[in-house]
């Protein structure tokens, strides 16, 4: 038997038809591509995407066809994301910071018609473009004024686009499991894949996010999204924003110290969010400038392991929760976040930081799975490291035209790649990457747990662990540091430091000081181009061994 309720589809221009009616005049504040501060609200940013729909119809954009964003965080992404989903078209948000040659396979690989680019990259897009076939027009986020002497001929203008169309669009209306957004993967290993997300998928992390022991965001708060809207869909906030009637803060593209700082005042912000590197910028410039924090309640920080250090620091020095959460593009990306259940929340503040700074449990919708090679349960005891696996509404089927083949396991599991363990209060804490994770003797060490502490060195700028072969442990960690400017440092010192910290197994067989630690695309530490620089790199126990 059926049931009788409305059939409603889950499909995500609801969501600002939402914003529109419930809080049309609540503000979404820009720091724009071309400088100046511009101010808008959701009834606007409604009307604008509506235009920009008729606008993309009349471009010949068809349901199902691919409209890539190459944008920073700014009102006019959200109108573009709105005006591409609203229509059935798919936007497929492109990330900058990736390599050229990658930017061309994945535009190539999802033949993208229509490309909207923020005036930043037009040089590079320009010189891109006579190898991206499918591409028909590109529409410069701006308006003529700034088009003049773009080097794309033929390119369009944003504001051109939206006053020359009318508002007057009808928005879905189509099978709420029609895809609405495409993301690719960094492709840390293999091409870059497609993650194609269906409004369903995305209308349901939205609900879920926006729990209270998830993102948590309110009508009363004010949100800077500083997680970019072209990398893991900014974390869901340019749904969950207009979903909640809170009011975003766009930061455009200076995401340093003081640019974030400035809006994070100004705006009397609430509620952000980003990646660790993105707070470690904000502390310093705060401790260096005397900076206050008069607004800011939480931030959730994620995309790599958040060190204690940043923890303790919003909490003692400027008074505001951090929580840890935990995902990938294939996720959505939230799958986990380290939110207190009552136990921990009546845990001393220094015992409910151990739980902290682990990546949390999973919100309902999304379970969990910890694995041996075999398959096989792992035990939820905190200490033994398993595969972590995940299922849910919103975690990826396929890749998008199939690559990789066939990704779930026979209980419809997707292996994450990340390697992790269960506590008894089901909080999960990453211990590495599969492809990371230091192999000695059999045993797994985790390169995470090393260089995380490692890096609160205080002469440490940046630290990065690789397991290197040994003849007789098979692989045995190297310790690269770069130091901070003007310090100098010794192997012994930051052995030292280590000591007491790690099991003593786990310790670096060597420590080298190094000019550079790369960071991806993501702003992760790439760890696949370190082991390819430190390639001919012999470790000193390794030497002896072989002498002996
Ligand atoms: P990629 O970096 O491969 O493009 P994502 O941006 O989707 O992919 O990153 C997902 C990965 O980032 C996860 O599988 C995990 O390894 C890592 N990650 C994300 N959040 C955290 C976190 N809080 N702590 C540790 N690692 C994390």
């Amino acid at each position: 038997m059926l049931g009788l309720m409305q059939n409603w589809p889950l499909t995500v221009d609801k969501i600002l038809d939402h914003a529109k009616e419930w809080h049309g005049g609540r503000e979404v504040v820009s720091r724009s591509v071309e400088g100046p501060i511009v101010r808008t609200t959701y009834g606007q940013i409604h009307e604008r995407a509506k235009r920009l729909s008729n606008a993309l119809k009349g471009l010949g954009v068809q349901p199902g066809d691919r409209v890539a964003t190459l944008a920073w965080n700014t009102g006019r992404h959200i109108e573009a994301w709105y005006g591409i989903m609203g229509i059935g078209a798919v936007c497929h948000t492109l990330n900058p910071r990736l390599f050229a040659e990658q930017l061309v396979y994945i535009v190539n690989h999802a033949e993208d018609k229509v490309i909207f680019s923020d005036l930043t990259f037009l040089p590079v897009l320009a010189e891109l473009l006579p190898k991206m076939p499918s591409v028909q027009h590109v529409i410069v986020m701006s308006d003529d004024e700034h088009l003049k002497g773009c080097p794309i001929p033929g390119a369009l203008s944003f504001e051109a686009l939206v006053s020359q169309h009318s508002a007057d669009c009808v928005w879905g209306g189509f099978d709420e499991n029609t895809a609405a957004g495409l993301c690719y993967t960094s492709g840390t290993t293999g091409n870059p894949k497609g993650v194609l997300y269906s409004h369903r998928s995305n209308f349901l992390h939205t609900l879920v996010t926006m729990g209270v022991d998830v993102l948590g965001i309110s009508a009363k708060d004010t949100v800077l999204p500083v997680v970019p809207m072209f990398h893991a869909n900014a974390w869901g906030l340019a749904l969950s924003g207009p979903a909640s009637g809170a009011k975003l803060v766009m930061p455009g593209q200076k995401l340093d110290g003081a640019s974030v700082h400035e809006l994070l005042e100004s705006e009397q912000v609430t509620f952000s969010a980003a990646v660790p590197t993105v707070w470690q910028m904000l502390l310093t410039h705060l401790r260096e400038t005397n900076g206050k924090l008069t607004s800011l309640k939480r931030v959730v920080i994620g995309g790599s392991a958040v060190p204690e250090a940043i923890v303790r620091g919003f909490r003692d020095e400027f008074g505001v929760d951090v929580t840890h959460a935990w995902g990938m593009t294939e996720t959505s990306p939230l799958g986990t976040q380290a939110t207190p259940n009552a136990a921990i929340a009546a845990m001393s503040d220094e015992d409910q930081l151990r739980y902290k700074l682990k990546q949390g449990r999973p919100p309902v919708t999304i379970q969990l799975a910890l694995q041996d090679d075999a398959g096989a349960d792992l035990p939820h005891d905190g200490t033994t490291f398993g595969k972590l696996k995940v299922k849910g509404p919103f975690v990826v089927g396929e890749y998008f035209r199939g690559d990789g083949g066939a990704i779930l396991d026979e209980n419809g599991f997707f292996d994450t790649g990340d390697v992790a363990t269960l506590d008894e209060h089901g909080f999960m804490q990453i211990t590495d990457r599969a492809k990371d994770v230091i192999k000695s003797g059999g045993e797994w060490i985790s390169s995470i747990e090393i260089e995380n502490i490692a890096a609160g060195h205080p002469k440490a700028a940046l630290a990065a662990v690789i397991g290197v072969y040994h003849p007789k442990w098979d692989e045995r960690p190297l310790l690269l540091v770069r130091l901070k400017d003007g310090q100098e440092g010794t192997k012994e010192e930051f052995l030292a430091f280590l000591e007491g910290k790690i099991a003593k197994w786990w310790t670096p067989d060597d420590v080298v000081f190094v000019d550079d630690i790369p960071l991806g695309a993501t702003g992760k530490i790439d760890k696949k181009l370190i082991r390819d620089r430190m390639k001919d790199y012999v470790l000193p126990t390794a030497q002896v061994r072989e002498k002996a």
